[in-house]
This record gives structure tokens, sequence and C-alpha cells, in this order.
């Protein structure tokens, strides 16, 4: 087997835990540890120097928090392929500010309807959807921003049977940028570590479900980039610095602590990843969407 190219192993960096949203899917914390603007860009700099290329800022919602436009910027200083993963709802105010340094940014919708949305995101479901929407409409008009868009779906058993009318609104009849790519993620059931078995029951899909949403929308839209991941797939295959600056990946709905970045050197870093390569290269297939340019060396 070829030896692991660091390069290519793609570190996704939970700026914060905060998050503007409570999805009902969702079982991230929203509170906890958050590392300064310098710890960051200390952890930062040992990444880089560990042989790390790519990162994807994420959460939580990343762009609640005020600085991450500075941690965008120094990470693609550095010379990160820098990714954002977000709902949206604040990138049109954020957007001419960060997406110098980006290659590509993830925005999440799961339902062609504001009234689906509401079943799935509750709370703050409208303001979601018309904030994706309102993006692509303003992406479209900010043509020389190189970024390019990702529609990331968590298709459940709630939206299984919408995701070709979300398919038709986003790639044929909104009147906004087209997204350069539709992910579709098999809904994970989590329950086991949270004690609440209901949302699973609600949600779940089978793989084989997963597929015929994919089958469908594959034969719907020919012409659109269409990628999925079960859940399965997902396990094990990410590695990321949280919120605390802990190096960790995710197993059966918990993390696997690998080290504290703010004690480890760049070189301990390398080798906790040379370490754990089969965690690596599961990331590198899981995260392979944004790999569309040449990787930086
Ligand atoms: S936007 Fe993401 S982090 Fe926030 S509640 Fe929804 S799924 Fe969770």
């Amino acid at each position: 087997m070829a030896a692991l190219q660091l390069n290519r192993v793609p570190i996704d960096v939970m700026v914060t835990n905060r998050c503007n949203l409570h999805c009902r899917k969702c079982y991230a914390p929203k509170a906890g540890p958050e590392g300064t603007l310098a710890e960051f860009c200390n952890t930062l700099d040992k990444l880089f120097e560990a042989g790390i290329r790519r990162i994807v800022l994420t959460g939580g919602e990343p762009l609640v928090r005020d600085d991450v436009v500075e941690i965008a910027r120094y990470a693609s200083d550095l010379g990160f392929d820098v990714s954002l993963s977000t709902n949206s709802i604040l990138l049109r105010r954020r957007w001419s500010a960060i997406s110098p340094y980006l290659s590509w940014v993830g925005i999440s919708l799961d339902s062609p309807t504001p009234k689906l949305n509401r079943v799935l995101v509750g709370n703050g479901a409208r303001s979601h959807f018309e904030s994706v929407l309102e993006f692509l409409r303003h992406r479209r008009d900010t043509r020389q921003a190189r970024a390019r868009v990702k529609l990331g779906t968590v298709v459940t058993r709630r939206n299984k049977d919408h995701l070709l009318e979300l398919g038709r609104v986003i790639f044929r009849e909104q009147p906004g940028y087209v997204p350069d790519a539709w992910r579709l993620y098999q809904y994970s059931a989590s329950g086991h570590t949270s004690g609440d078995d209901s949302r699973d029951l609600e949600f779940a899909i089978t793989e084989r479900e997963l597929e015929d949403v994919v089958d469908g929308a594959t034969a719907a839209f020919p012409d659109v980039s269409v990628s999925y991941a079960t859940a399965a797939e997902r396990d094990e295959a990410y590695i990321f610095i949280r919120a605390g600056l802990d190096l960790a990946y995710p197993r059966q709905g918990a993390y696997v602590q690998l080290g504290d970045t703010r004690r480890m050197s760049a070189a301990e870093i390398r080798g906790v990843l040379c370490s754990f390569e089969r965690v690596a290269r599961r990331a590198i297939q899981n995260r392979r969407v944004y790999e569309v340019d040449a990787v930086p060396a």
C-alpha cells in the first residue's frame, strides 16, 4: 500500500461548539471549552509543520465565532487549503470577508420547503431555509469568489420522499448560483449515547433506502455531481481538532481522544496521525468531495 500522504488528510477544525440552530437530528454538544484565536493559530502552525495541508472549519456553527475570519485568513496564509462547513444563516453577512480564504463552502439544507424544514430544524427553520436561497442568489452575483459550493443533505425517514423536490428547488428553479456538488448523508443514529432513541425511530433509514434516494437523484439530475456517504462510512472517518483544541476522531457516537494539541509538538501530531493511518485514509475518502483542486505540497 502506498505511504500515507499527510497533505491529503483533511482535518476538521471545530472552532466552536456553539450553534444558532437546534436541529432535531443533531446530537452535538452546544457548549464546552473553546480555544482562543492565538491557541487555534498555534495548533494550525503545528498541523502545517506536521504535513497537513487541508482543513475544514466547522462547529457547532463556525460563523457564530467572531474571529473565524481571522482563523481562516491565518490558515490560508500559512498555505492550507481551507473549506468551511456552515448552516448558512450568517453566510451572506460574512461572505465577502471570509470567501477570499476558501476553496469550498459546504451549506446544509434537508428540505424543499420552510414547512418541512420546521419539522427537521425546529425554531429558526424559516430563516435557515431563506438564508440558503439568499446566499445562493448572492453567490451568483459574486462570480469573482473562487469558493465552490457543496450542498449537504442529511437523508432521514422524514425527508427521503421530498429530496427530488429539494433537488428541483436548488438545481433547477431557484435563480441563484447552482451548487457544484450535492452530498447526501445517511442519518447517523446516535441515540445510544444520549439515551434518547425516539429521534432514531423517527429519522433512521437503511443503507438500501439511502441508495434508492441517491439513484433517484442521480437519474433526475444527471448534470449534478451527486455523491453519498452512509453512516458506517462516516464513522471513524473524520479527524477533528475539537473546540477545546484536543485531537480526536468519532467512533460509534463518541470521541476517541488522541491528545491535546496545545501540549503536543508537530512531530507528536504527525506520529499520532500516522499511527491512526486507517482513520486518516478513511477521512481522505470521506472528504474527497473537497479534493477537486491539486493538493498543496
Ligand atoms: S446546524 Fe449543525 S451543529 Fe447546529 S444544530 Fe444543526 S446539525 Fe447541529
